[in-house]
């Protein structure tokens, strides 16, 4: 291969604040149609868009977690195109002075030293929702409808440099950035669902050349897979075209998932002269350095500190360490396990392990899991103090799935708990005794094979739990030493 692919995302993050950026409406997702509409979002005339400050609260975090500038001084514009789903005819967004810049992800898989820059991160609105009906036949040709629920959801816009080299990179790239934004709670950065959407830019360059391609920029990349997908089609698309000496067209270009290729979308003399112009119903935007400073105080550990902590302190192997930290949740769960179990590489064994095995089996969040990190703890406890083996734990955790009971009881109603309490098993084969006068006067006159019997009647007394060794040494001393 002589050439080399250039990749930078564009990465659409819907935040998870409760009501609009400009105005009160419910931010919830699958409500009925124009149901969380209000004339500010429908761009009615006359009124005026407020700044929701949780928006911007929240965009901030997002800045700093990337490790951003932020700007103090920035402020709104208006993009303006017609296009169905959006109202006003313009979208507010930030263009010349945005909200943050600099800034960087790290991601493990990348070559040395694995960081890929941030160019941006501003603030913005959604658009509605359109919704194509397909028609029946020539008197029903098809129509298209629309929802503005989504209209006005606030948007975090990221966008990196051009600086990732293949498909793999651009997922990890934003495999992390979403692990990051899901440590933040910003956003439950759904693909599926639109609230993480991911526009892939990339052009092809002769390898060893430092000057950039023409690009494309392909949109609609609902899942990982696409974007992996769509940008392999493209880096080979253009491949071909460099090689057959036609140009590479600066083009938009949409993913078509079914058939596996990227179409056509707009060509370059159709690219939008957005008319930017300094939104004036919105005042400039200063952002206070005390709130920056609060803001950061409070940001979570994330990934990358944590993926160190876990290998280098806490002693867990890399594997452990990024099956718990792919997921916030998880990591979570873990987070509280190591607050009440001293051990936290056996912790993670199991949390990575048995438990997560039981949560996939049912489809469930570690969130939802019927077995609090505090059950999961009890359980390990009986394990570590040789309570139960390891065997028998994993059968525990099991019911304590099912029936959400914490070990403790599991163990003492399924009679798994060995008595090697020697007064309590004392009084019970004293009983036995009492209640076998033959079987014991036969073991008094040296017939040890009906020592096996009264065991066995212990063992009943105890559902199995007594200490079988200790139940024969005490039955022995009794029968035998005494005679
Ligand atoms: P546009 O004006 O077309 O939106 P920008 O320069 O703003 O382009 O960049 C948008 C995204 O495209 C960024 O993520 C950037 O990293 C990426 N990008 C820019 N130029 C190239 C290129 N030649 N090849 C690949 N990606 C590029
Ligand atoms: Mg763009
Ligand atoms: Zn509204």
């Amino acid at each position: 291969m002589n050439y080399q692919a250039v990749i930078g995302l564009e990465v659409h993050v819907a935040l998870n604040t409760e009501s609009k950026i400009f105005c009160g409406c419910s931010t919830a997702f699958g409500a009925p149609p124009n149901t969380q509409v209000c004339p500010v979002c429908l761009g009615l005339p006359g009124v005026l868009p407020v700044l929701n400050e949780k928006v911007v609260d929240k965009a901030v975090k997002v800045a700093l977690a990337l490790g951003c500038r932020i700007a103090p001084f920035n402020r709104f514009n208006r993009k303006n195109y017609y296009y169905p789903d959006q109202p006003k005819n313009y979208q507010i967004t930030q263009y010349d002075l945005p909200l943050a810049s600099g800034g960087w992800i790290e991601i493990p898989s990348a070559r040395e030293p694995g960081r890929i820059d941030i160019r941006r991160v501003h603030m913005e609105e959604d658009a509605g929702k359109l919704i194509h009906v397909t028609g029946r036949d020539a008197a029903d040709p098809g129509h298209s409808l629309v929802d503005f629920n989504r209209a006005g959801v606030p948007l975090v816009e990221i966008v990196s440099e051009p600086a990732l080299i293949s498909p793999a990179e651009a997922r990890d790239f934003l495999q992390e950035l979403r692990t990051i934004l899901l440590y933040l709670d910003v956003s439950d950065c759904r693909m599926q669902a639109g609230s993480l959407r991911c526009d892939a830019n990339v052009s092809v360059r002769p390898r060893g050349e430092s000057g950039l391609g023409v690009k494309t920029e392909i949109k609609n990349l609902n899942s990982f897979k696409a974007v992996q997908r769509a940008l392999d089609f493209e880096i080979k698309r253009q491949t071909e075209s460099i090689e057959a000496r036609t140009c590479v067209e600066p083009e938009t270009r949409l993913w078509d998932e079914r058939r596996g290729r990227t179409l056509l979308m707009r060509g370059k003399e159709e690219i939008h002269d957005y008319r930017y112009f300094p939104e004036p119903d919105l005042p400039p935007l200063n952002i206070d350095c005390d709130r920056v400073a609060y803001i950061r105080s409070r940001l979570p550990e994330l990934p990358p500190v944590r993926r160190s902590r876990y290998c280098d302190v806490l002693g867990l192997s890399s594997y452990e360490a990024s099956v718990i930290i792919a997921s916030a949740d998880l990591a979570e769960f873990f987070e509280s396990c190591c607050r009440c179990f001293p051990n936290p590489k056996m912790a993670a064994s199991w949390v990575t392990g048995e438990f997560k095995a039981r949560l996939n089996e049912r489809g469930l969040a570690p969130g939802r899991s019927p077995v609090t990190p505090e059950n999961l703890c009890g359980l390990l406890t009986l394990v570590a103090g040789g309570v139960i083996s390891g065997t028998l734990a994993k059968e525990v955790l099991q019911e304590m799935f099912e029936t959400g009971r914490d070990a403790e009881h599991i163990v003492r109603r399924r009679g798994l708990v060995r008595i090697a309490d020697r007064k309590e098993l004392e009084g019970i084969i004293q009983n036995v005794i009492e209640e076998q006068p033959e079987v014991a006067l036969r073991v008094r006159s040296g017939k040890l094979e009906a020592l096996d019997f009264l065991v066995g009647q212990v063992m009943k007394k105890t559902r199995g739990q007594a200490d079988g060794n200790l139940v024969n040494g005490i039955l022995k001393e009794k029968l035998l030493s005494e005679s």
